[in-house]
């Protein structure tokens, strides 16, 4: 096959069955959001390279690495969103909405991200996700969290993951952690891999967050965050985790969760699977009250989380199958012209109709049988001048005599 039909590596065509699941996860979070207030917006999927370069951070795996970016052909630096959290805070911003908090929303999307593909890691893929800008409570932690747990148990893939929890504390804890750090992977910086020495002058807590061996095993030894929590980052936390155990939501400790974005404060938990081989995070978030301020907004706090979609995809039970259609069997040019108006007219009544435009008697009711319809409607010669139809019940193999004007009628215990 010629190379320009191949899709584009890191791309894949959501075929029927396959979007039947991404559908079911959106609607699911989508109802589930919206009884917690969350309003559902969409952002453009590319923004000026600016809006997410700044707040993701300049030395992040996804700016560095994983960014699609691009001059257009007016010489804008253009990229296509590497996540929706930096779109959303943008929007907020430009269309002044901090005149009004707090602000709840959902959204569901496509991101991009220039990674190596494997099973569910894609270079396009989709996200459901919420963002609660103007909370600054802990409690607003637990709602999100809630939130997000709510639809998974609704997806039924909740008590096959582990909630994973950590703080990063305030600015001022973080400092004082980072300097620890410092001197700690400092005085093993030889064992490091490349990009970890890069870290460790930029951004040394991102060294924890390391997929290489040697990295993850120096990292074992490292000083630990709550060591360095200042007294109010630890009350912080500790409500948080009050809240959580209070409505019976489950979490694991775990110090060395660090988020791979650079605007988190406080809280960060991520859903865990094992099923999906080392691409386990399936839903994943946090707090970041310091990036309105770094776009360029009032300086506004924010907690939210975004989830994989085709990760999820791969964990639902599989959906209910669309309604099965009515097929329209016309036998005969008269016959044929009726069909078309009668199809008309069932479809705007909410049936599912299926009109084949050729072949013969056998044709059609083999392919009403491949298409899975529940009943044929068979109109032929002699049906059309006494006005009536024959209704074969495809399930029960059984045919009945039915007057066109009641067709509707009878129809409609096959529905759905
Ligand atoms: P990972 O550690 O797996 O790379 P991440 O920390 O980069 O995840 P986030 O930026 O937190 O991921 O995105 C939230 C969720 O989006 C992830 O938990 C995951 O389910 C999904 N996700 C992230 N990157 C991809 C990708 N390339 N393909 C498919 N899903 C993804
Ligand atoms: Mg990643």
């Amino acid at each position: 096959m010629s190379r320009a039909l191949q899709p584009v590596r890191g791309t894949q065509d959501l075929l029927p069955a396959v979007m039947r699941r991404h559908r079911a996860v959106i609607e699911t979070a989508r109802g589930h959001a919206l009884r917690f207030g969350y309003d559902e917006i969409a952002t453009p999927v590319f923004e000026f390279t600016d809006v997410f370069a700044r707040p993701i951070g300049e030395t992040t795996d996804i700016v560095m690495k994983e960014m699609y970016s691009f001059v257009d052909k007016g010489g804008e630096e253009i990229t296509l969103r590497p996540e929706n959290t930096a779109g959303v805070v943008r929007a907020v911003i430009s269309n002044a909405l901090t005149q009004s908090l707090p602000l709840r929303f959902f959204y569901h999307g496509s991101m991009f991200r220039y990674e190596r593909p494997q099973k569910g890691r894609f270079r396009q893929f989709h996200q459901i996700g919420v963002e609660l800008i103007g909370v600054k409570e802990p409690q607003g932690d637990v709602e999100v969290i809630a939130l997000g747990a709510d639809i998974l148990h609704a997806l039924g893939v909740l008590e096959r993951t582990e909630l994973h929890l950590n703080t990063l504390g305030d600015p001022e804890s973080r400092g004082g952690y980072r300097d620890a750090l410092v001197k700690y992977f400092g005085a093993h910086a030889h064992k490091l891999s490349e990009d970890s020495r890069k870290r460790l002058e930029r951004n040394p807590l991102r060294i924890l967050d390391s997929k290489d061996a040697a990295d993850i095993a120096l990292s074992a030894g490292a000083p630990h965050f709550e060591d360095y929590l200042t007294p109010a980052s630890h009350d912080f936390f500790r409500r948080v985790r009050d809240g959580l155990d209070g409505l019976g939501i489950r979490y694991v400790l775990d110090p060395r969760l660090v988020r791979g974005l650079d605007y988190y404060t406080h809280t960060a938990f991520e859903f865990v699977t094992t099923e999906l081989g080392s691409q386990g995070a399936v839903l994943a978030g946090g707090r970041y009250d310091g990036l309105m301020g770094v776009m360029g907004g009032p300086e506004t706090p924010g907690v939210g989380w975004a989830g994989g979609i085709e990760r999820l995809s791969l964990m639902i039970a599989e959906p209910p199958a669309p309604p099965r259609p009515i097929a329209l069997v016309p036998i005969g040019g008269d016959a044929e012209a009726l069909a078309l108006k009668l199809a008309q007219e069932l479809r705007r009544d909410g049936f599912a109709v299926d009109l084949a435009y050729s072949g013969n008697l056998q044709k059609r009711m083999r392919r009403a049988d491949r298409i899975k319809a529940r009943v044929a409607v068979i109109v032929g010669e002699d049906e059309l001048k006494s006005g009536r139809a024959a209704l074969r019940d495809l399930d029960a193999g059984t045919q009945t005599d039915v007057p066109l004007t009641a067709l509707k009628d009878r129809l409609a215990a096959f529905r759905g």
